[in-house]
């Protein structure tokens, strides 16, 4: 189940269509709602656009490669990624686990195998899902609440979309272009110094009342949350 209680969505990105046919009607039967993108791009603009349980990959695609899609989703967001790909050296896993993937999938694979896989990464990005900490800062995105020292923090829907946005980034420097692209949306037409505003906004509510800092400022990059 996702978030409001319908089936949890899974994105296939494969261009094979006998491979990508079985594992959609294999996911269907187990009570999935399946999305197909065939190529790299559509995967890629999928992956970003919506939100899904996991993504399945995989690594041979036609126009943007299944490497290159999961590094780039990794950049903005941390959907499960299960790589599934014919290859099947360690040097490929490697490379798959390093650009940001949770698993990875040989094939040909055993459906079932596949199936558990799927249950464990949903499972594994819900607990993810359910909150976020750095120290005694906590948010908790589908309750769209944070907390800090225990105490609830007041924010409006904006504040707390930078700070949950922050939070997935932890120790991770955001430029403000990102993280304008990021929360404000990609045709956002403003000022980039929004992006300011309200990371004073934050600062006000999340760290001046409790005295040690999380959200810093890099000079001439952006900004990062981490503990010191
Ligand atoms: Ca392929």
């Amino acid at each position: 189940m996702d978030a409001a209680g319908g089936p949890t969505s899974v994105l296939v990105v494969e261009d094979e269509r006998r491979i990508a046919r079985i594992i959609e009607l294999e996911l269907a039967h187990e009570g999935f709602a399946v999305v197909l993108a065939t190529d790299g791009v559509t995967g890629l603009r999928m992956a970003l656009e919506q939100e899904f349980g996991v993504i399945i990959l995989d690594l041979m695609l036609p126009g943007l490669g299944g490497l290159e899609v999961c590094k780039r989703v990794r950049i903005h967001k941390r959907t499960p990624i299960i790589i599934l790909t014919a290859r099947d050296t360690t040097g490929d896993k490697v490379a798959g686990l390093d650009a940001g993937a949770d698993d990875y999938v040989t094939k040909p694979f055993a459906t079932e195998e596949l199936l558990a896989r799927v249950r464990a990464a949903i499972r594994r990005g819900e607990t993810r899902a359910e909150e976020l900490a750095c120290g005694d800062l906590a948010v908790f995105p589908a309750a769209r609440r944070a907390t800090r020292a225990g105490l609830q923090l007041e924010l409006t829907a904006r504040e707390f979309d930078l700070l949950h946005f922050l939070m997935e980034h932890t120790d991770k420097v955001l430029s403000r272009d990102v993280i304008l692209r990021r929360v404000w949306g990609y045709d956002f037409e403003g000022e980039t110094n929004v992006v300011d505003v309200y990371i004073r906004y934050l600062r006000m509510k999340v760290d001046e009342p409790f005295g040690s800092p999380l959200i810093h400022t890099i000079r001439g990059v952006g900004y990062v949350l981490r503990r010191s």
